[in-house]
């Protein structure tokens, strides 16, 4: 079965699926079938070896072992509570089992039985016997006594991300149903690449990273995973039009309507912006489609070169889409779009997953007629229903924020449009190379005039007394801010000796102690998106004078009367991650400043990485600097939300993979540009069907 076929399906349709865990599953990105087959566990635990009670090696407080059991009591409110002492039939050590609330267990649990014991023990703070409250009991008959490893060998078990009503014991039964009902996933790389990367077949490869035996099983899994993965990113960026559908080549020219166009800004453009531009306009009068990449930091105006070139295309007769990652994004350039647009004739229109019946069916007539010329959205604009007239051009915004997937949804809807991917997070030109095949890249390096470049200060920790202070003189101004922790919560962990602040502590302290005169809010990833949307505009509609954040304010924010950045522990941050978030200020022509507090343990390294800050303001410089000190894995700062939003490959491990992956491309490419070719029908069958 080819995989995409399951892209079809929704997980609700596996039996035992109901609407609360098709909820959970969405929130964790898993919407169809093929999402919850691909999706890569978080981690494995390791059930193959015995691990007696007393004997746990260092990192695992893990036992796995046989037990008999002593005694058993009943305790807590309503007596629901059952807890039992056992004794490590091996060493002869005791532990304690403790039932919190599962009162069932006292019809499981008997005095004098054999039990095979599978649990973490709790930290053992002041407890003279070992106890666990989170373990696994399962009867051991008396003939199996005989071989206790076979009881106790439960190989390698995968263990998923969860959310919402999601157990391991629920994911691994709907994975496993999921599986079941596949008699066997088609390939996706050609063959002499699986032999001569030494690669396992996908679908061994996909039921080895939910089964494996042994740790050489995941091994195997995941690198065929990542390359196949890397190999699809790069194919996504390199393939170009097959020789049928490359188009006349065209007089390089600037349209009338997109000269009236930019008379009409307010402001005269960059000096970048115009090199840019012209860039653009030669690829556009090429005979091959274009793939180029716009870097530059946010406000430096790549987006007003992006509409400025879709004025172009639309003066041509095509159509133009526009796609952002979030839905706040999304709004936010479609309603900038429609102001701009007014008075030029063009017709915007704006869709995304929310725009359902009537008004979607609507739209979708109206493009399929070619009656629009603009469409902005999320991925949405690329769902299986959407069918536009003559797309031209698409321009993908953040575009790292993307999967592989999304974008070769691109190449399905049968077009060869020109594309423009936007992104700010620099990336340096070897790693961009290794990571984006022969994508052309251009750059804007100025930003628009009247920016007062942001002032960045490092502060110890024991003066932000003092920070606090400035800022507040800020607030009182009218202006905004930002403080940025590195945590949600003071406990997230069970023994917590970071001690680092936590965005809920200093929420309480900032609005009571510091500026109980102020409107604050607190945001965080754990609040949902309608919670966090909500917070956003109320602070870009300056009902909010700041925000206490985690990281989340990283992304695509434009507020700006916010003039003050403050991250706390700054130097548990990446310098990419630093540098993004510095960019939510400084974004008028209002002076605006930086604060990067750090701890009295910070080490030579931390405050030699903190002060490229200070010096520069170059995202490139930066990211030069990142990648230096901490390798490509941190480059993006944005580990969260992936830079290339990997699911098996990593920018770590990974990178030599992607060269690999990139000249293999690059020569299929070269020999067979339409992937016509037999040895090429996987990969043809894979992407288009
Ligand atoms: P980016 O997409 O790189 O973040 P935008 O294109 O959104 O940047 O531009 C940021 C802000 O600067 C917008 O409000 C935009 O209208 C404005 N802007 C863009 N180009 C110029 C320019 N040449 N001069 C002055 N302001 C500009
Ligand atoms: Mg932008």
């Amino acid at each position: 079965m080819n995989i995409s076929e399951l892209e079809n399906k929704t997980v609700g349709e596996l039996s035992g699926v109901g609407p609360k865990s098709v909820k959970s599953y969405a929130s964790l990105g898993i919407e169809t079938i093929a999402d919850l087959v691909k999706m890569m566990p978080r981690g494995y635990e390791d059930r193959s070896h015995r691990v007696c009670i007393g004997r746990q090696t260092g990192d695992g407080l893990l036992t796995n072992t046989i037990v008999t059991v002593l005694g058993k009591s009943k305790f807590g409110k309503g007596l629901k509570s059952v807890k039992a002492v056992v004794e490590d039939m091996e060493t002869g050590v005791r532990a304690e089992i403790l039932g919190f609330n599962r009162p069932f267990l006292d019809h499981v649990i008997y005095e004098g039985c054999i039990y095979h014991l599978y649990g973490n023990q709790m930290a053992q703070d002041g407890h003279r016997i070992a106890q666990f409250s989170q373990f696994e009991l399962k009867p051991v008959r008396e003939e199996e006594l005989m071989r206790p490893d076979a009881v106790i060998n439960g190989g390698m078990l995968a263990v998923y991300s969860l959310s919402g009503n999601l157990t391991q014991n629920i994911v691994r039964r709907d994975v496993a149903n999921a599986l079941r009902n596949i008699t066997v996933i088609d390939e996706i790389l050609p063959s002499n690449l699986i032999e001569k990367y030494r690669l396992i077949d996908y679908d061994s490869a996909i039921r080895k990273m939910h089964n494996p035996l042994c740790e050489e099983d995941i091994v195997n899994s995941r690198r065929t995973l990542a390359f196949s993965e890397v190999f699809y990113m790069q194919l996504a960026s390199m393939r170009r039009p097959a020789g049928s559908d490359i188009r006349r080549s065209t007089e390089k020219r600037v349209y009338e309507q997109e000269s009236r166009f930019i008379a009409n800004l307010s402001f005269k453009l960059t000096g970048d912006q115009e090199k840019v531009l012209d860039e653009i306009r030669t690829d556009m009068s090429k005979s091959e489609s274009m793939n180029r990449l716009l870097q530059g930091d946010v406000g430096s105006g790549k987006t007003m070169v992006a509409w400025i070139s879709a004025v172009h295309v639309i003066a041509e007769g095509r159509q133009v889409a526009f796609m952002a990652p979030t839905e706040l994004l999304a709004r936010q350039h479609s309603q900038n779009a429609a102001k701009l647009f007014e008075k030029t004739g063009i017709s915007v229109a704006y869709l995304d997953g929310e725009v359902h019946g009537k008004s979607r069916q609507l739209l979708l007539e109206q493009l399929a007629k070619g009656n629009i010329n603009l469409l902005i959205g999320t991925h949405a604009l690329f769902s299986k229903d959407v069918k536009f007239s003559n797309l031209g051009y698409v321009i993908i915004d953040e575009q790292h924020r993307f999967g592989v997937e999304q974008r070769n949804a691109l190449f399905r809807k049968g077009e060869n449009p020109d594309i423009l991917l936007m992104t700010a997070t620099p990336i340096p030109r070897t790693l961009a190379l290794t990571v984006y095949g022969n994508l052309n890249v251009s750059t804007i390096k100025t930003m628009p005039a009247g920016r007062i470049p942001i002032k960045t200060f490092l502060v110890d920790s024991s003066r932000r007394q003092e920070m606090y202070r400035s800022v507040g003189v800020e607030l009182s101004r009218g202006h905004q801010a930002y403080f940025v922790y590195p945590r949600i919560e003071a406990d997230e962990e069970q023994q917590d000796s970071s001690g680092l602040r936590d965005v809920e502590t200093m929420y309480g302290y900032l609005s009571t102690r510091q500026y109980p005169q102020f409107r604050g809010a607190l945001i965080h990833s754990r609040l949902s998106d309608d919670e966090k949307i909500k917070i956003l505009n109320d602070f870009s509609e300056k009902k909010l004078d700041y925000l206490v954040a985690t990281s989340v304010v990283e992304v695509g924010l434009d507020v700006p009367e916010a003039t003050c950045m403050v991250v706390e522990h700054a130097e548990v941050f990446g310098l990419s991650a630093l540098h993004q978030l510095r960019g939510r200020v400084g974004r008028s022509s209002l002076a605006s400043w930086c604060f990067l507090v750090y701890e009295k343990n910070i080490s030579d390294d931390g405050k030699k990485r903190l002060s490229v800050l200070r010096r520069t303001n170059d995202g490139f410089e930066i990211a030069e600097e990142d990648l230096k000190i901490r390798g490509p894995g941190e480059i993006t700062g944005l580990r969260q939300s992936g830079f290339t939003n990997l699911k098996y490959a990593s920018m770590d491990r990974d990178i030599e993979m992607m060269a690999c992956a990139r000249d293999e491309v690059a020569a299929i490419l070269k020999d067979d540009p339409g992937l016509l070719s037999v040895g090429n029908s996987v990969i043809r069958q894979n992407l288009f069907t």
